[in-house]
């Protein structure tokens, strides 16, 4: 039994307390005001969080200018040894869980495996395996292409069957595959769900990527649970409606736009489709916080100058816009553990979770700069990084 005292910030309470969380096995058992007697005593200075998640990351893409030409240009062996090492760089950033929403052959998928058995040190993976999209559609030169809903249910099937763990659908076209308009349309409403519905047997999230509103309805509608990115046309009513009725998520990663706006050497097509798009994202962000919809935070790391680890940058863009701070903690802990299918386990101080903790210089509540000062990590209890 192990007790960590110090000072810890409930993301569902927004309370910051001090105290004693009480750990065994590498699960949280109780929150105290004292050690127990029996327990190993570990003082921690700073503010205690639950490890943080980023839900929306590719770690077969570098985050280099043109991610897409670099790991082509490779061989698969490389990209899978690059992984490994933005997975060790995760943890030390304080992010213990990751969701990979799309990687080289589904290489993610045996990341996951590797950490899980402990060959590698990271984050906990959940992983998607390879994105489902129509022929021709957003992401289709790494992705499977499938059309109509028996062939998208076969394909779910098959990347569940090589040990996905969360789906990703192509709702609309996006910025990095040329030649695809960003807010067109892709699957139709009935292969979206047809393929989430069969995440949703097996208790996994699916995911989609929508920029159109046309597509982020259709999903809605479709029992999708996350939708990615939702950039493009301003949104309505039913949209706001859809969302809380379906109890769906919107993972805006703001830092996608961000990093590729920075442009040098990013293809000149990305910059263009960002443009015109950038601003109506961050509007719909706020506008869908400010109607209730839940917000969780993901990155979309390794896409243009957005490197992994950038979830400290996602939170920081998150607050900039004006989200608050409470919310903001809540999106990279309690709410992204939902979009990786993992709540209760993750993201929370609860009794019942993993004893995932990141320990931050000052008080996120405060300020959001505080994700990029981590002082200590532990995962299921055990020192990952220690000051
Ligand atoms: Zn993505």
């Amino acid at each position: 039994m192990r007790a960590f005292v110090g000072t810890f910030v409930f993301p569902e309470t927004g309370l910051v307390e001090a105290g004693a969380l009480v750990v065994e096995q590498g699960r949280v058992v109780a929150f105290e005001k004292k050690a127990p007697e029996k327990a190993e005593r570990v003082e921690l200075s700073g503010f205690v969080v639950p490890g943080l998640i980023d839900a929306h990351v590719h770690l077969s893409f570098s985050g280099g200018p043109d991610p897409v030409a670099e790991m082509e240009a490779e061989p698969r062996e490389a990209t899978l040894i690059r992984a490994v090492g933005y997975l060790k760089a995760y943890l030390k950033a304080g992010v213990t869980a990751v969701r990979d929403l799309g990687s080289r052959d589904g290489m993610a998928v045996g990341l996951a495996y590797a950490v899980e058995k402990g060959l590698i040190s990271g984050p906990r993976v959940v992983a998607a395996g390879r994105v489902l999209t129509p022929t021709g559609g957003h992401g289709h030169r790494h992705g499977v292409e499938v059309d109509g809903p028996d062939a998208v249910r076969r394909a779910a099937r098959e990347e569940f069957k090589r040990g996905a763990r969360a789906l990703k659908l192509m709702a609309t076209g996006g910025v990095m595959t040329p030649g695809v308009q960003a807010g067109a349309e892709m699957f139709e409403e009935e292969e979206l769900r047809a393929g989430a519905r069969e995440a949703e047997k097996r208790g996994a999230v699916a995911a989609a990527h929508a920029q159109g509103l046309f597509g982020i309805k259709a999903a809605l509608r479709a029992g999708v649970k996350t939708i990615e990115h939702g950039a493009f046309d301003r949104w309505d009513e039913e949209a706001f409606h859809l969302f809380k009725q379906e109890s769906a998520l919107l993972v805006p990663t703001l830092a996608a736009p961000d990093g590729i706006l920075r442009g040098e050497g990013v293809p000149a097509f990305m910059v263009e489709k960002t443009k015109k798009i950038a601003e109506r994202h961050r509007e719909n962000t706020l506008e869908a916080w400010r109607a209730g919809v839940t917000i969780a935070a993901g990155t979309d790391a390794g896409t243009p100058y957005n490197p992994h680890p950038n979830l400290a940058r996602e939170l920081f863009l998150m607050a900039e816009l004006g989200i608050a701070l409470e919310d903001v903690l809540r999106a990279a802990t309690s709410y992204a553990a939902r979009a990786l299918g993992m709540e209760g386990e993750i993201g929370t101080l609860r009794p019942g979770a993993h004893a995932d903790l990141a320990v931050l210089e000052e008080n996120p509540l405060t300020t959001a700069r505080a994700y990029a000062k981590v002082r200590a990590v532990f995962k299921a209890g055990e020192p990952i990084t220690r000051a």
